[in-house]
């Protein structure tokens, strides 16, 4: 009995989902929302438990497995190995019109992940573990989970045989964690062709109550990031005994020169600009929240990495080097260039004497319009769901591979459409990462929900 009620609870559910939906009977909707969250936790389990640690970043197993699920529901797949080992895999769904309306939606995920130290873990990071509704394990939340809402969302496209009036392609690749050569950008190197895609959409935003504004729900869409500059900043001087120190201590001339550096408050470049999304975040939610990730979207930072100095291994303390360096590991706002950061950067620095070198830098920031369907329609599933949410575009302060879609004009949206707990979204990269297996289910259903809506559009 308790199942009929639940049936028609779920059936009036979908029905204000789905409103004009193309599925054929009750009970095939009710099956389908019924196995959906059950679905979503296995494929989640099944994926986590693939060790797809970067470096080596191996990511064939999990070639294997998204083909397999692709295969069985009888969408074509593609297989590529931009290197031994980094395995690319690539379904489609072909539009049912012709011409289509549009180039292609590409729903893009990255297979790999950061390294995990066991010792550090309480769980293994390899077994996946539920908690309290949440599943524990590497990768859980960057990107595999993700992944899954996607893959969910793709195979209820075709599972509900949703006429299509353009491609929809789920692209699931290696290589994210160390910059995306051998991934992203070796696809687009190599293979543009058969992706050619209007939109894409991959990681970066998320729904949160208290990352953004404190007390506000909010769904920030990514639709720019900030340009990575990695510098190496190198001393020289003069080698000597430490008993009788000199004015050309590689050392001294490095470390004062950094402080003069990270002492100097922001400059105006180092703000956002009067029209910048972060203005336009500030318009849509009010006074931003302050964290770390607030902090670094609205100004060019600087996170000082790494120092390399000393005579010898361990170094000698009473040998004065010749040479010292440091990282910087900096992110620049969109509207800065390479050069005028550098500039910058060495005038700052206060010393002429020192060797700036530029160790990677991203593609120029480019910002996605707004004004897109495929926004919009991500932005009117979410509010249907949470009509007391704000949805907002956003930067991020971290590089995708998404971005590296934008300079061939690609609409690029970040966005995991669900709400997520301020710890589970600190814990990316951490040693306790999890995802919440709600947010996956819903996720999957927004994001249905907004292609559905913008394949439907001739
Ligand atoms: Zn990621």
């Amino acid at each position: 009995m308790g199942s009929v009620i639940s049936c028609l609870a779920a059936f009036v559910f979908v029905s204000s989902l789905f409103p004009s939906s193309s599925v054929s009977s009750v009970s095939s909707v009710v099956a389908l929302l019924a196995q959906a969250p059950d679905e979503a936790t296995r494929l989640l389990q099944e994926y986590v438990r693939l060790d797809t640690s970067n470096p080596p970043g191996d990511t064939r197993k999990t070639a294997d497995f998204l083909a397999g699920v692709l295969e069985r529901e009888g969408i074509p797949v593609t297989r590529y190995e931009s290197e031994p080992g980094k395995a690319i895999v690539y379904g489609r769904l072909t539009a049912t019109v012709s011409p289509p309306a549009g180039n292609a939606i590409v729903l893009l995920h990255h297979m790999d992940v950061v390294p995990a130290d066991r010792a550090q873990w309480k769980t293994d990071p390899f077994t996946p573990t539920i908690r309290d509704n949440e599943l524990w394990g590497r990768g859980a939340f960057d990107m595999k989970g993700q992944g899954v809402a996607q893959l969910m969302a793709f195979l209820m496209l075709k599972r509900q045989r949703v006429p299509l009036a353009r491609d929809v392609i789920l692209l699931a690749e290696p290589d994210e964690e160390v910059g995306g050569a051998a991934g992203a950008r070796w696809m687009i190197a190599n293979h543009y062709a058969e992706l050619d895609p209007e939109y894409v959409i991959d990681e970066g935003g998320f729904g949160s109550r208290e990352m953004f504004a404190p007390g506000k729900l909010v769904f920030g869409i990514s639709v720019a990031e900030k340009k990575i500059v990695w510098l190496k900043i190198r001393a020289e001087g003069i080698a000597g005994h430490g008993s009788q120190p000199i004015e050309q201590n590689a050392n001294d001339h490095l470390v004062n020169a950094l402080q003069r550096l990270l002492a100097e408050p922001p400059g105006a470049r180092n703000v956002p600009a009067k029209d910048s999304i972060v203005e336009i975040m500030r318009t849509r939610v009010g006074a931003l929240a302050q964290n770390k990730f607030t902090n670094a979207i609205q100004r060019s930072t600087i996170s000082l990495t790494w120092f390399t100095s000393g005579v010898g291994d361990p170094p000698k303390i009473n040998v004065i080097p010749s040479i010292a360096e440091a990282g910087l590991d900096c992110r620049v706002l969109p509207g800065t260039t390479r050069d005028q950061w550098i500039a910058d950067v060495r005038r700052r620095l206060g010393d002429p004497a020192l060797k700036i070198e530029v160790v990677n830098e991203s593609d120029d920031p480019i910002v996605t319009p707004q004004d897109t369907a495929l926004y919009r329609n991500l932005e009117s599933a979410i509010l249907r769901r949470h009509p007391e949410a704000i949805v907002t575009p956003i930067l991020i302060p971290y590089g995708t591979d998404s971005n590296a879609f934008r300079p061939k004009g690609v609409k690029s949206y970040g966005v995991f459409p669900a709400i997520l707990p301020a710890d589970a979204v600190a814990q990316m990269h951490g040693d306790a990462e999890r995802m919440p297996l709600d947010a996956v289910a819903e996720a999957a259903q927004v994001l249905f929900d907004a292609l559905r809506a913008t394949v439907e559009q001739k």
